[in-house]
């Protein structure tokens, strides 16, 4: 088997598809989000020192270009040819791009990339490209191009303006809000395919339906993930477990949760781990009365495959993970994308076969250890089958007896699997005897209105939840003149 470049490399003994994130353009990014934990990776990899002059995105000479950031054009081809070698057998290649902000790299770079992966595909073989941006760069250009490529968009956006301009603003401090709206415009006008990626931080959290609703009814959005914002304040130079155990606070502890200040663990703007569970409980309380089957929420879909016995689609509730790397613009290879530290380095492209890398024995630990460093306290929770630990960069709290490992987040993700279990029963129950699970819709409309219709005025909105008028909706079932 040869790469692109004519190597020899090792012949893959790897049952399912691996993916590897590509930052083509490092971290540089026009934003400055509060919370993103991808821009200090210019001084931990790069090193200021070793900089030329750069503050983004003034020096980057126009839109088209990367400067020193830009992934070359040997190195992207030399990926893009062992990428597709290495996951063409499973008929089906998904490339995933992401930074910093790729669409700094302008239009052309990618219509490159699609060229090479077109050029390069053997027959039969389909080419995906997924993308994650903050849509402000998007034009009328970009959007031709990613509707006639049919590329994936992830456009990330954290509610209604005044939740969304609390973090995510440019290099200027100035809002981001209008110029993600335009660019969401845009892709729906040339009709690109695109989901929302919701940061859910300390203040968003507080809001649950109202963001699900901002998302759902403003945005036209069928398609959302709310990711949940966890930042340690020593993040930038320590990586995940390489912390020291003794200073893991315990479970319950002030010092576990979210706090401004030089000697907080978790920095101001992380989501708590209750609030997280919360946020998450309140959109599914909504959503499960009338949104199942044509509102695709990222963490509901894993969990209901969690619940018919599938596996998790989605690392981080996975048994065990590993499979999805991180590649930077310089070739460096990492084991995942939150793991972009010197200690995870895994090699570089240029010199070491990226299959090598993903089959390498420090590879495999990686991800295995995910279910074999798991704590007796999850081992022993009866949501671990469809939790599983969550992601190990979250895991550095101490359980009630006093294990380190288990994850910041535990409170919120047993509330919320504990939460979801009655009506996930129902819906795997619902799809394994051939109906849609939407049919659940039903009985949560009806539990939820027999529960309020006591005290609900006429012109109330309905307590089954459909958003209707009572009078409209459910007065005369309660038995009451409509
Ligand atoms: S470390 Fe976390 S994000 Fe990375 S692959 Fe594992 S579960 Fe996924
Ligand atoms: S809910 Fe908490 S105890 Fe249960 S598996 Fe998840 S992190 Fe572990």
């Amino acid at each position: 088997m040869l790469s692109s470049n004519g190597d020899s490399v090792p012949v893959t003994t790897l049952d399912r598809p691996f993916h590897v994130m590509l930052k083509p353009i490092g971290p540089i990014c026009n934003l400055d989000c509060r919370y993103c934990y991808y821009l200090s990776k210019e001084d931990l990899l790069f090193g200021k020192d070793k900089q030329e002059t750069l503050t983004p995105p003034l020096s980057l000479e126009g839109r088209g270009r990367g400067g020193k950031w830009k992934v070359s054009e040997e190195r992207l081809a030399n990926y893009v040819g062992q990428y597709i070698e290495a996951n063409a057998r499973f008929g089906e290649v998904n490339f995933a791009w992401q930074g910093g902000e790729p669409t700094l790299l302008g239009v052309d770079f990618f219509r490159c990339v699609v060229d090479l992966q077109k050029r390069l595909a053997p027959p039969g073989v389909r080419v995906s490209n997924a993308m994650q941006t903050n849509g402000t760069l998007l034009d009328d250009k970009w959007c031709e191009f990613l509707a006639a490529e049919r590329f994936l968009i992830g456009l990330s956006v954290d509610g209604p303006r005044e939740l969304h301009d609390v973090y995510r603003v440019d290099k200027k401090g100035q809002p981001s809000f209008d110029q993600v709206m335009r660019g969401r415009e845009l892709m729906a006008k040339h009709g690109v395919d695109f989901n929302a990626l919701v940061v859910v931080n300390r203040r968003n959290s507080q809001h649950p339906r109202k963001v699900y609703r901002f998302i759902r009814d403003e945005m036209g959005c069928q398609f959302m993930q709310f990711i949940p914002c966890v930042e340690r304040t020593d993040f930038v130079q320590i990586a995940p477990q390489t912390w020291d155990p003794k200073s893991l606070p315990v479970v319950g502890d002030r010092s576990a949760k979210p706090a401004r200040g030089e000697d907080a663990l978790v920095s101001e703007w992380s989501v708590a781990a209750e609030d997280y569970g919360r946020f998450l409980c309140e959109v599914f309380d909504e959503w499960i009365v009338r949104d199942v089957g044509h509102v695709f929420v990222q963490i509901f879909d894993v969990a209901l495959g969690q619940w018919m016995g599938l596996g998790s689609s989605l690392c981080v509730f996975a048994e065990t993970c590993g499979n999805a790397l991180a590649m930077e613009h310089d070739g460096s290879v990492y084991s995942c994308d939150h793991y972009v530290y010197p200690e995870y380095r895994l090699g570089s492209i240029d010199e070491r076969p990226l299959l090598e890398m993903v089959q390498s024995d420090f590879q495999r630990k990686f991800g295995d250890d995910k279910r074999d460093s798991l704590p007796r306290y999850c081992r022993e929770c009866p949501v671990r089958f469809a939790c599983n630990g969550e992601c190990p960069k979250n895991r550095f709290i101490r359980t009630p007896d006093g294990e380190p490992g288990l994850n910041y987040l535990c409170a919120g993700l047993k509330r919320f699997f504990t939460h979801i279990d009655p009506w996930m029963r129902r819906m795997a129950a619902e799809v394994h005897a051939g109906r849609p699970a939407s049919n659940v819709m039903n009985v949560a409309r009806s539990q939820r209105a027999a529960a309020g219709f006591e005290s609900v005025g006429a012109n109330d909105l309905c307590p089954c939840g459909s958003g209707r008028k009572f009078k409209k909706c459910c007065m005369g079932k309660a038995g009451r003149p409509s």
